[in-house]
Protein backbone atom coordinates (compact mmCIF):
# COMPACT_ATOMS: atom_id res chain seq x y z
CA UNK A 1 0.00 0.00 0.00
CA UNK A 2 1.33 3.58 -1.00
CA UNK A 3 2.63 5.63 2.31
CA UNK A 4 -0.37 8.44 0.73
CA UNK A 5 -3.06 5.83 1.85
CA UNK A 6 -5.56 8.14 3.26
CA UNK A 7 -7.69 6.60 6.10
CA UNK A 8 -10.54 8.33 7.60
CA UNK A 9 -11.92 7.24 11.18
CA UNK A 10 -14.93 8.14 12.59
CA UNK A 11 -15.15 7.94 15.84
CA UNK A 12 -11.97 8.62 19.05
CA UNK A 13 -12.70 6.36 21.54
CA UNK A 14 -9.95 3.72 21.36
CA UNK A 15 -11.34 1.62 18.39
CA UNK A 16 -10.68 5.09 16.35
CA UNK A 17 -7.70 6.46 18.25
CA UNK A 18 -5.62 3.09 18.43
CA UNK A 19 -6.30 2.06 14.98
CA UNK A 20 -4.79 6.03 14.12
CA UNK A 21 -1.97 5.47 15.59
CA UNK A 22 -1.00 2.36 13.82
CA UNK A 23 -2.22 4.14 10.38
CA UNK A 24 -0.16 6.54 11.10
CA UNK A 25 2.82 4.24 11.89
CA UNK A 26 2.29 2.77 8.99
CA UNK A 27 2.74 6.08 7.08
CA UNK A 28 -0.54 6.80 6.07
CA UNK A 29 -2.44 10.12 5.96
CA UNK A 30 -4.98 9.72 8.55
CA UNK A 31 -7.62 11.97 10.07
CA UNK A 32 -10.08 11.16 13.35
CA UNK A 33 -13.31 13.01 13.29
CA UNK A 34 -14.57 12.92 16.54
CA UNK A 35 -17.53 14.39 18.58
CA UNK A 36 -16.47 14.15 22.28
CA UNK A 37 -13.00 14.40 22.35
CA UNK A 38 -10.26 12.31 22.07
CA UNK A 39 -10.17 8.50 23.74
CA UNK A 40 -14.24 8.50 23.33
CA UNK A 41 -16.72 7.00 26.08
CA UNK A 42 -14.31 4.16 27.23
CA UNK A 43 -11.51 7.63 28.46
CA UNK A 44 -14.29 10.04 29.57
CA UNK A 45 -17.47 8.55 30.73
CA UNK A 46 -16.91 4.70 31.24
CA UNK A 47 -13.49 2.77 31.90
CA UNK A 48 -11.16 5.50 33.08
CA UNK A 49 -13.88 7.38 35.34
CA UNK A 50 -15.46 4.20 36.47
CA UNK A 51 -11.60 2.62 37.36
CA UNK A 52 -10.68 5.74 39.27
CA UNK A 53 -14.30 5.82 41.31
CA UNK A 54 -13.31 2.14 41.97
CA UNK A 55 -9.62 2.87 43.14
CA UNK A 56 -10.99 4.75 45.90
CA UNK A 57 -13.49 2.06 46.45
CA UNK A 58 -10.72 -0.47 47.11
CA UNK A 59 -9.00 1.82 49.36
CA UNK A 60 -12.34 1.52 52.12
CA UNK A 61 -12.57 -1.78 51.32
CA UNK A 62 -9.22 -2.49 52.98
CA UNK A 63 -10.20 0.02 55.44
CA UNK A 64 -13.00 -2.03 56.40
CA UNK A 65 -10.96 -5.08 56.49
CA UNK A 66 -8.09 -3.04 58.58
CA UNK A 67 -9.14 -4.10 61.61
CA UNK A 68 -8.22 -8.09 61.37
CA UNK A 69 -4.63 -7.31 60.72
CA UNK A 70 -4.28 -5.14 63.82
CA UNK A 71 -5.12 -1.51 62.50
CA UNK A 72 -7.79 0.53 64.89
CA UNK A 73 -8.74 3.48 64.67
CA UNK A 74 -8.45 5.89 68.49
CA UNK A 75 -11.43 5.88 70.57
CA UNK A 76 -12.87 3.02 67.96
CA UNK A 77 -12.44 -0.63 67.70
CA UNK A 78 -13.66 -3.28 64.76
CA UNK A 79 -14.56 -1.63 61.39
CA UNK A 80 -12.19 1.28 60.62
CA UNK A 81 -14.37 1.74 57.63
CA UNK A 82 -17.03 3.35 59.18
CA UNK A 83 -14.84 5.79 60.96
CA UNK A 84 -14.31 7.61 57.24
CA UNK A 85 -16.60 9.24 55.06
CA UNK A 86 -16.34 9.76 51.75
CA UNK A 87 -15.70 13.18 50.33
CA UNK A 88 -18.08 11.87 46.77
CA UNK A 89 -17.60 16.14 45.39
CA UNK A 90 -13.69 15.78 45.67
CA UNK A 91 -14.01 12.03 44.33
CA UNK A 92 -15.73 12.88 41.57
CA UNK A 93 -13.72 16.13 40.74
CA UNK A 94 -10.86 13.91 40.84
CA UNK A 95 -12.47 11.66 38.47
CA UNK A 96 -13.19 14.39 36.03
CA UNK A 97 -9.78 15.59 36.09
CA UNK A 98 -8.26 12.49 35.38
CA UNK A 99 -10.36 11.40 32.10
CA UNK A 100 -9.92 14.87 30.85
CA UNK A 101 -5.88 15.07 31.23
CA UNK A 102 -6.31 11.23 30.03
CA UNK A 103 -8.05 12.17 26.87
CA UNK A 104 -5.62 15.59 26.80
CA UNK A 105 -2.47 13.18 26.69
CA UNK A 106 -4.36 11.10 23.91
CA UNK A 107 -4.55 14.13 22.06
CA UNK A 108 -1.09 14.89 21.86
CA UNK A 109 -0.29 11.70 21.00
CA UNK A 110 -2.12 11.77 18.33
CA UNK A 111 -0.48 15.46 17.19
CA UNK A 112 2.76 14.10 17.61
CA UNK A 113 2.12 11.13 15.24
CA UNK A 114 0.75 13.74 12.86
CA UNK A 115 -2.64 12.36 13.35
CA UNK A 116 -5.19 15.14 12.14
CA UNK A 117 -8.39 15.49 14.88
CA UNK A 118 -11.39 17.23 13.22
CA UNK A 119 -13.57 17.90 15.83
CA UNK A 120 -17.49 17.14 14.78
CA UNK A 121 -19.75 14.72 13.67
CA UNK A 122 -18.78 12.30 10.67
CA UNK A 123 -21.73 10.46 8.34
CA UNK A 124 -20.39 7.95 5.95
CA UNK A 125 -21.27 9.49 2.84
CA UNK A 126 -20.31 6.83 0.17
CA UNK A 127 -17.29 4.27 0.90
CA UNK A 128 -15.23 6.65 -0.23
CA UNK A 129 -16.31 9.67 1.45
CA UNK A 130 -16.94 11.54 4.79
CA UNK A 131 -18.67 14.22 5.63
CA UNK A 132 -17.68 15.60 8.82
CA UNK A 133 -20.08 18.19 10.41
CA UNK A 134 -17.68 20.42 11.64
CA UNK A 135 -18.19 21.43 15.51
CA UNK A 136 -17.69 25.45 15.01
CA UNK A 137 -20.10 25.26 12.15
CA UNK A 138 -20.28 24.23 8.51
CA UNK A 139 -19.20 21.06 6.73
CA UNK A 140 -15.75 19.08 5.28
CA UNK A 141 -16.06 15.95 2.88
CA UNK A 142 -13.16 14.01 3.56
CA UNK A 143 -11.97 11.46 0.94
CA UNK A 144 -11.17 8.56 1.85
CA UNK A 145 -8.83 5.31 0.81
CA UNK A 146 -10.58 3.28 3.69
CA UNK A 147 -12.99 4.37 6.60
CA UNK A 148 -13.14 3.32 9.77
CA UNK A 149 -16.57 3.30 11.71
CA UNK A 150 -15.75 3.42 15.45
CA UNK A 151 -18.74 5.35 16.94
CA UNK A 152 -18.93 2.98 20.09
CA UNK A 153 -22.22 2.95 22.31
CA UNK A 154 -24.30 4.87 24.45
CA UNK A 155 -26.26 3.75 27.47
CA UNK A 156 -29.64 1.76 26.78
CA UNK A 157 -32.96 3.36 28.50
CA UNK A 158 -36.17 2.98 28.01
CA UNK A 159 -39.31 5.13 28.29
CA UNK A 160 -40.64 3.79 31.23
CA UNK A 161 -36.89 4.95 33.22
CA UNK A 162 -36.18 7.61 31.68
CA UNK A 163 -32.75 9.34 33.62
CA UNK A 164 -33.26 12.58 34.47
CA UNK A 165 -29.36 13.49 35.63
CA UNK A 166 -30.22 14.00 39.30
CA UNK A 167 -31.69 11.27 40.96
CA UNK A 168 -31.78 8.78 37.76
CA UNK A 169 -29.47 8.31 36.50
CA UNK A 170 -27.10 6.50 33.65
CA UNK A 171 -23.69 5.42 33.95
CA UNK A 172 -22.39 8.32 32.21
CA UNK A 173 -23.82 11.29 34.88
CA UNK A 174 -22.88 9.51 38.45
CA UNK A 175 -19.98 11.55 38.40
CA UNK A 176 -21.91 14.70 38.53
CA UNK A 177 -23.20 13.72 42.02
CA UNK A 178 -21.96 16.06 44.84
CA UNK A 179 -24.33 14.68 47.70
CA UNK A 180 -23.80 11.14 48.98
CA UNK A 181 -27.18 8.87 48.06
CA UNK A 182 -28.36 7.89 51.17
CA UNK A 183 -29.89 4.42 49.59
CA UNK A 184 -28.64 3.64 46.11
CA UNK A 185 -30.84 1.36 43.80
CA UNK A 186 -28.22 0.09 40.64
CA UNK A 187 -30.75 -1.65 38.34
CA UNK A 188 -29.40 -4.09 36.63
CA UNK A 189 -26.27 -7.06 37.68
CA UNK A 190 -24.17 -7.69 34.56
CA UNK A 191 -20.69 -6.30 34.85
CA UNK A 192 -21.29 -2.21 35.20
CA UNK A 193 -24.23 -2.56 37.03
CA UNK A 194 -21.89 -4.98 39.90
CA UNK A 195 -18.99 -2.46 39.39
CA UNK A 196 -21.10 0.12 40.34
CA UNK A 197 -23.45 -1.55 42.94
CA UNK A 198 -20.17 -3.07 44.60
CA UNK A 199 -17.83 0.50 44.81
CA UNK A 200 -20.25 2.28 46.24
CA UNK A 201 -21.37 0.27 48.77
CA UNK A 202 -17.94 -0.13 49.39
CA UNK A 203 -17.91 3.89 49.95
CA UNK A 204 -20.44 3.53 52.59
CA UNK A 205 -23.71 3.61 50.96
CA UNK A 206 -26.40 1.46 50.94
CA UNK A 207 -27.19 -0.20 48.28
CA UNK A 208 -30.15 -2.15 46.65
CA UNK A 209 -29.22 -4.35 43.38
CA UNK A 210 -32.17 -5.35 41.46
CA UNK A 211 -31.14 -8.16 38.84
CA UNK A 212 -33.45 -9.68 36.50
CA UNK A 213 -31.61 -13.13 36.85
CA UNK A 214 -31.46 -15.46 39.31
CA UNK A 215 -27.87 -14.33 40.82
CA UNK A 216 -25.50 -11.20 39.92
CA UNK A 217 -23.05 -11.54 36.29
CA UNK A 218 -25.14 -13.82 34.79
CA UNK A 219 -22.44 -14.38 32.22
CA UNK A 220 -19.65 -14.79 34.17
CA UNK A 221 -18.39 -17.65 35.60
CA UNK A 222 -21.16 -19.23 38.02
CA UNK A 223 -18.60 -20.00 40.60
CA UNK A 224 -17.01 -16.68 40.54
CA UNK A 225 -20.14 -14.89 40.45
CA UNK A 226 -21.62 -16.60 43.39
CA UNK A 227 -18.48 -16.00 45.72
CA UNK A 228 -18.96 -11.96 44.70
CA UNK A 229 -22.73 -12.75 45.59
CA UNK A 230 -21.83 -14.03 49.45
CA UNK A 231 -19.54 -11.63 49.39
CA UNK A 232 -21.93 -8.52 48.85
CA UNK A 233 -24.66 -9.75 50.61
CA UNK A 234 -22.45 -10.40 53.68
CA UNK A 235 -21.28 -6.83 53.48
CA UNK A 236 -24.81 -5.73 53.52
CA UNK A 237 -26.02 -5.45 50.00
CA UNK A 238 -29.28 -6.22 49.28
CA UNK A 239 -29.61 -8.61 46.18
CA UNK A 240 -32.55 -8.92 44.48
CA UNK A 241 -32.96 -11.95 42.14
CA UNK A 242 -35.32 -12.55 39.80
CA UNK A 243 -37.08 -8.87 39.60
CA UNK A 244 -36.91 -7.74 36.53
CA UNK A 245 -37.81 -3.64 36.54
CA UNK A 246 -40.65 -2.42 35.05
CA UNK A 247 -40.28 1.23 35.51
CA UNK A 248 -38.22 3.84 37.53
CA UNK A 249 -40.03 7.22 38.59
CA UNK A 250 -39.59 10.22 40.95
CA UNK A 251 -41.38 11.95 43.23
CA UNK A 252 -39.23 14.58 45.21
CA UNK A 253 -36.39 12.94 47.08
CA UNK A 254 -37.92 9.64 47.05
CA UNK A 255 -36.91 7.43 43.52
CA UNK A 256 -39.37 4.09 43.02
CA UNK A 257 -38.26 1.22 41.16
CA UNK A 258 -41.19 -0.72 40.03
CA UNK A 259 -40.80 -4.62 39.53
CA UNK A 260 -43.11 -6.74 37.21
CA UNK A 261 -44.16 -8.73 39.86
CA UNK A 262 -45.39 -5.53 41.39
CA UNK A 263 -43.42 -5.23 44.71
CA UNK A 264 -41.49 -1.93 44.96
CA UNK A 265 -38.02 -0.67 45.96
CA UNK A 266 -37.74 3.05 46.80
CA UNK A 267 -34.11 5.00 47.57
CA UNK A 268 -32.84 8.23 46.98
CA UNK A 269 -31.23 7.51 43.59
CA UNK A 270 -31.17 4.97 41.08
CA UNK A 271 -28.35 4.14 38.48
CA UNK A 272 -29.09 2.44 35.21
CA UNK A 273 -27.16 -0.42 34.18
CA UNK A 274 -29.24 -1.84 31.12
CA UNK A 275 -26.20 -2.03 28.47
CA UNK A 276 -25.82 -0.09 25.34
CA UNK A 277 -27.40 0.90 22.23
CA UNK A 278 -24.47 1.10 19.59
CA UNK A 279 -24.19 4.73 17.68
CA UNK A 280 -25.14 3.78 13.94
CA UNK A 281 -28.21 5.02 13.65
CA UNK A 282 -28.22 8.29 11.13
CA UNK A 283 -24.48 7.98 10.08
CA UNK A 284 -25.50 6.98 6.92
CA UNK A 285 -24.12 3.36 6.93
CA UNK A 286 -26.39 1.53 5.74
CA UNK A 287 -27.10 4.33 2.37
CA UNK A 288 -23.64 3.46 1.32
CA UNK A 289 -23.47 -0.76 2.09
CA UNK A 290 -22.73 -1.06 5.76
CA UNK A 291 -24.60 -3.76 6.85
CA UNK A 292 -25.84 -3.89 10.37
CA UNK A 293 -27.60 -6.75 12.29
CA UNK A 294 -30.90 -6.79 14.03
CA UNK A 295 -30.04 -4.60 17.40
CA UNK A 296 -28.07 -2.00 14.93
CA UNK A 297 -24.66 -3.32 15.33
CA UNK A 298 -22.33 -3.05 12.23
CA UNK A 299 -21.22 -6.74 10.71
CA UNK A 300 -17.88 -7.55 10.36
CA UNK A 301 -15.30 -10.21 10.17
CA UNK A 302 -12.42 -10.90 11.57
CA UNK A 303 -10.56 -8.62 10.33
CA UNK A 304 -12.75 -6.04 10.84
CA UNK A 305 -14.03 -5.56 7.53
CA UNK A 306 -17.97 -4.63 7.04
CA UNK A 307 -19.91 -5.55 4.00
CA UNK A 308 -18.70 -2.07 2.03
CA UNK A 309 -15.77 -2.19 0.32
CA UNK A 310 -12.89 -0.04 1.49
CA UNK A 311 -14.60 0.50 5.29
CA UNK A 312 -14.28 -1.05 8.84
CA UNK A 313 -15.47 -1.03 12.05
CA UNK A 314 -14.26 -1.42 15.23
CA UNK A 315 -15.49 -1.45 19.01
CA UNK A 316 -18.51 -1.57 20.52
CA UNK A 317 -20.34 -0.46 17.50
CA UNK A 318 -19.68 -3.79 15.97
CA UNK A 319 -20.93 -5.39 19.51
CA UNK A 320 -18.11 -8.09 18.98
CA UNK A 321 -17.37 -8.00 22.84
CA UNK A 322 -17.77 -4.38 24.15
CA UNK A 323 -14.11 -4.25 25.48
CA UNK A 324 -11.88 -1.09 25.64
CA UNK A 325 -8.97 -3.57 24.34
CA UNK A 326 -11.01 -5.88 22.18
CA UNK A 327 -12.42 -2.22 20.53
CA UNK A 328 -8.71 -1.27 20.16
CA UNK A 329 -7.29 -4.63 18.74
CA UNK A 330 -10.38 -4.86 15.90
CA UNK A 331 -9.06 -1.04 15.31
CA UNK A 332 -5.44 -2.17 14.94
CA UNK A 333 -6.44 -5.66 12.87
CA UNK A 334 -8.36 -2.84 10.30
CA UNK A 335 -5.13 -1.04 9.70
CA UNK A 336 -2.95 -3.75 9.57
CA UNK A 337 -5.51 -5.50 6.96
CA UNK A 338 -5.81 -2.28 5.03
CA UNK A 339 -2.33 -1.57 4.99
CA UNK A 340 -0.84 -4.63 4.28
CA UNK A 341 1.30 -5.10 7.31
CA UNK A 342 1.00 -8.67 9.04
CA UNK A 343 -2.33 -9.18 10.42
CA UNK A 344 -3.52 -12.02 12.71
CA UNK A 345 -7.40 -12.18 12.68
CA UNK A 346 -9.12 -11.33 15.77
CA UNK A 347 -9.42 -14.33 18.54
CA UNK A 348 -11.76 -13.86 21.28
CA UNK A 349 -10.67 -17.02 23.31
CA UNK A 350 -7.21 -15.03 23.96
CA UNK A 351 -9.28 -12.11 25.56
CA UNK A 352 -8.45 -11.81 29.37
CA UNK A 353 -11.05 -9.45 31.09
CA UNK A 354 -11.66 -8.33 34.49
CA UNK A 355 -15.16 -7.35 36.54
CA UNK A 356 -14.21 -4.48 38.94
CA UNK A 357 -15.52 -5.43 41.70
CA UNK A 358 -14.01 -6.37 45.31
CA UNK A 359 -13.21 -9.58 45.09
CA UNK A 360 -12.50 -8.93 41.16
CA UNK A 361 -13.29 -11.25 38.68
CA UNK A 362 -10.73 -12.13 36.08
CA UNK A 363 -11.11 -14.21 33.04
CA UNK A 364 -9.32 -15.44 29.78
CA UNK A 365 -10.09 -18.23 27.19
CA UNK A 366 -12.96 -21.14 27.40
CA UNK A 367 -15.41 -21.17 29.85
CA UNK A 368 -16.82 -23.74 32.33
CA UNK A 369 -20.00 -22.96 30.44
CA UNK A 370 -18.51 -24.05 27.24
CA UNK A 371 -16.97 -27.05 28.77
CA UNK A 372 -20.11 -27.90 30.58
CA UNK A 373 -21.65 -27.65 27.40
CA UNK A 374 -19.35 -29.68 25.67
CA UNK A 375 -18.28 -27.29 22.99
CA UNK A 376 -14.50 -28.46 24.35
CA UNK A 377 -13.06 -30.98 26.16
CA UNK A 378 -10.82 -30.20 29.37
CA UNK A 379 -9.87 -30.87 32.63
CA UNK A 380 -10.75 -28.05 35.29
CA UNK A 381 -9.09 -27.88 38.92
CA UNK A 382 -10.20 -24.85 41.61
CA UNK A 383 -7.91 -23.93 44.35
CA UNK A 384 -9.51 -21.64 46.82
CA UNK A 385 -7.31 -18.50 47.55
CA UNK A 386 -7.63 -19.08 51.44
CA UNK A 387 -5.27 -21.85 51.80
CA UNK A 388 -2.62 -19.28 50.07
CA UNK A 389 0.08 -18.40 52.46
CA UNK A 390 -0.07 -14.61 51.38
CA UNK A 391 -3.95 -14.97 51.31
CA UNK A 392 -3.63 -15.72 54.93
CA UNK A 393 -1.12 -13.05 55.47
CA UNK A 394 -3.56 -10.35 53.94
CA UNK A 395 -6.62 -11.56 55.63
CA UNK A 396 -7.71 -12.27 52.22
CA UNK A 397 -10.62 -15.54 52.45
CA UNK A 398 -12.61 -15.13 49.47
CA UNK A 399 -11.63 -16.10 46.22
CA UNK A 400 -10.51 -18.72 43.71
CA UNK A 401 -7.97 -20.05 40.88
CA UNK A 402 -9.62 -22.24 38.35
CA UNK A 403 -7.63 -23.56 35.36
CA UNK A 404 -8.72 -25.20 32.51
CA UNK A 405 -6.46 -27.75 30.25
CA UNK A 406 -6.56 -30.21 27.47
CA UNK A 407 -7.07 -33.62 28.74
CA UNK A 408 -4.59 -35.32 26.21
CA UNK A 409 -1.94 -32.52 25.66
CA UNK A 410 -1.88 -30.79 29.08
CA UNK A 411 -2.03 -27.50 27.19
CA UNK A 412 -3.79 -24.42 28.86
CA UNK A 413 -7.28 -22.79 27.22
CA UNK A 414 -8.59 -20.94 29.91
CA UNK A 415 -8.90 -20.05 33.53
CA UNK A 416 -10.72 -17.61 36.22
CA UNK A 417 -9.63 -15.82 38.95
CA UNK A 418 -11.55 -14.12 42.23
CA UNK A 419 -9.48 -12.26 44.22
CA UNK A 420 -7.99 -8.96 44.91
CA UNK A 421 -5.97 -7.47 41.91
CA UNK A 422 -7.60 -10.86 39.84
CA UNK A 423 -6.49 -8.33 37.14
CA UNK A 424 -2.98 -9.05 37.67
CA UNK A 425 -2.85 -12.57 38.52
CA UNK A 426 -5.06 -13.72 35.00
CA UNK A 427 -2.00 -12.88 33.37
CA UNK A 428 0.15 -15.53 33.02
CA UNK A 429 -2.85 -17.81 32.53
CA UNK A 430 -3.56 -15.26 29.15
CA UNK A 431 0.18 -15.95 27.87
CA UNK A 432 -0.63 -19.24 28.68
CA UNK A 433 -3.26 -19.45 26.41
CA UNK A 434 -2.08 -17.46 24.02
CA UNK A 435 1.25 -19.19 23.44
CA UNK A 436 -0.45 -22.73 23.88
CA UNK A 437 1.74 -23.36 27.26
CA UNK A 438 0.96 -26.92 28.90
CA UNK A 439 -0.18 -26.97 32.69
CA UNK A 440 3.45 -28.37 33.31
CA UNK A 441 5.31 -25.61 32.06
CA UNK A 442 2.98 -23.24 33.56
CA UNK A 443 3.70 -24.99 37.02
CA UNK A 444 7.55 -24.97 36.37
CA UNK A 445 7.83 -21.12 35.88
CA UNK A 446 9.01 -20.45 39.55
CA UNK A 447 6.58 -18.00 41.48
CA UNK A 448 7.84 -15.68 44.43
CA UNK A 449 7.14 -17.38 47.52
CA UNK A 450 4.90 -16.08 49.13
CA UNK A 451 2.80 -14.59 46.32
CA UNK A 452 -1.02 -14.56 45.31
CA UNK A 453 0.62 -15.84 41.86
CA UNK A 454 1.62 -19.08 43.74
CA UNK A 455 -1.69 -20.60 43.67
CA UNK A 456 -2.08 -20.41 39.65
CA UNK A 457 1.44 -22.09 39.51
CA UNK A 458 -0.03 -24.62 42.54
CA UNK A 459 -3.34 -24.77 40.56
CA UNK A 460 -1.37 -26.05 37.47
CA UNK A 461 0.44 -28.70 39.22
CA UNK A 462 -2.96 -29.87 40.62
CA UNK A 463 -3.54 -30.50 36.63
CA UNK A 464 0.10 -32.41 36.24
CA UNK A 465 -0.46 -36.25 34.63
CA UNK A 466 1.75 -38.71 35.96
C1 LIG B 1 -19.18 1.85 32.97
C2 LIG B 1 -18.30 1.13 31.99
C3 LIG B 1 -17.05 0.70 32.38
C4 LIG B 1 -16.22 0.05 31.48
N1 LIG B 1 -15.01 -0.40 31.90
C5 LIG B 1 -14.21 -1.07 31.05
C6 LIG B 1 -12.95 -1.57 31.48
O1 LIG B 1 -12.57 -1.43 32.64
N2 LIG B 1 -12.16 -2.20 30.59
C7 LIG B 1 -12.55 -2.38 29.29
O2 LIG B 1 -11.78 -2.96 28.50
N3 LIG B 1 -13.74 -1.91 28.85
C8 LIG B 1 -14.57 -1.28 29.69
N4 LIG B 1 -15.79 -0.80 29.26
C9 LIG B 1 -16.14 -0.95 27.84
C10 LIG B 1 -15.47 0.16 27.03
O3 LIG B 1 -15.80 1.42 27.57
C11 LIG B 1 -15.90 0.12 25.57
O4 LIG B 1 -15.77 -1.19 25.08
C12 LIG B 1 -15.07 1.07 24.74
O5 LIG B 1 -15.35 2.39 25.10
C13 LIG B 1 -15.34 0.89 23.25
O6 LIG B 1 -14.55 1.76 22.53
P1 LIG B 1 -15.05 2.38 21.14
O7 LIG B 1 -13.87 3.04 20.52
O8 LIG B 1 -15.78 1.35 20.38
O9 LIG B 1 -16.17 3.44 21.54
P2 LIG B 1 -16.22 4.69 22.49
O10 LIG B 1 -15.21 4.63 23.58
O11 LIG B 1 -17.65 4.81 22.86
O12 LIG B 1 -15.83 5.92 21.56
C14 LIG B 1 -16.60 6.27 20.44
C15 LIG B 1 -16.53 7.76 20.25
O13 LIG B 1 -17.09 8.10 18.99
C16 LIG B 1 -17.88 9.26 19.12
N5 LIG B 1 -18.87 9.27 18.04
C17 LIG B 1 -20.04 8.59 17.97
N6 LIG B 1 -20.66 8.85 16.80
C18 LIG B 1 -19.86 9.71 16.13
C19 LIG B 1 -19.95 10.34 14.87
N7 LIG B 1 -20.97 10.12 14.04
N8 LIG B 1 -18.95 11.15 14.49
C20 LIG B 1 -17.88 11.37 15.29
N9 LIG B 1 -17.74 10.80 16.51
C21 LIG B 1 -18.72 9.98 16.90
C22 LIG B 1 -18.50 9.08 20.49
O14 LIG B 1 -18.99 10.30 20.96
C23 LIG B 1 -17.32 8.57 21.27
O15 LIG B 1 -16.55 9.61 21.76
C24 LIG B 1 -16.65 -0.16 30.15
C25 LIG B 1 -17.92 0.26 29.75
C26 LIG B 1 -18.74 0.89 30.66
C27 LIG B 1 -20.11 1.32 30.23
Amino acid sequence: MSAMSRVVIIGGGPGGYESALVAAQLGADVTVVDTDGVGGSAVLTDCVPSKTLIATAELMTDMAEAAELGIEARDHQGDLSTTLEVDLAKVNARVKRLASDQSADIARRLEREKVRVVPGRGLLDSPGAVVAELADGGTETLTADAVLVATGAAPRTLPSAVPDGERILTWEQVYDLTEVPTELIVVGSGVTGAEFASAYLALGIPVTLVSSRDRVLPGEDADAAQVLEDVLTRRGMKVLGQSRMESVTRSGDVVTVRLTDGREVQGSHCILALGSVPNTAGVGLEEAGVTLDDGGFVKVDRVSRTSARGVYAAGDCTGVLMLASVAAMQGRIAMWHFLGDAVAPLDLKRVSSNVFTAPEIATVGWSQRAIDAGEIQAETVMLPLRGNPRAKMQGVHDGFVKLFCRPGTGIVVGGVVVGPRASELIHPVSLAVAESITADQLAQAFTVYPSMSGSVAEAARRLHHF
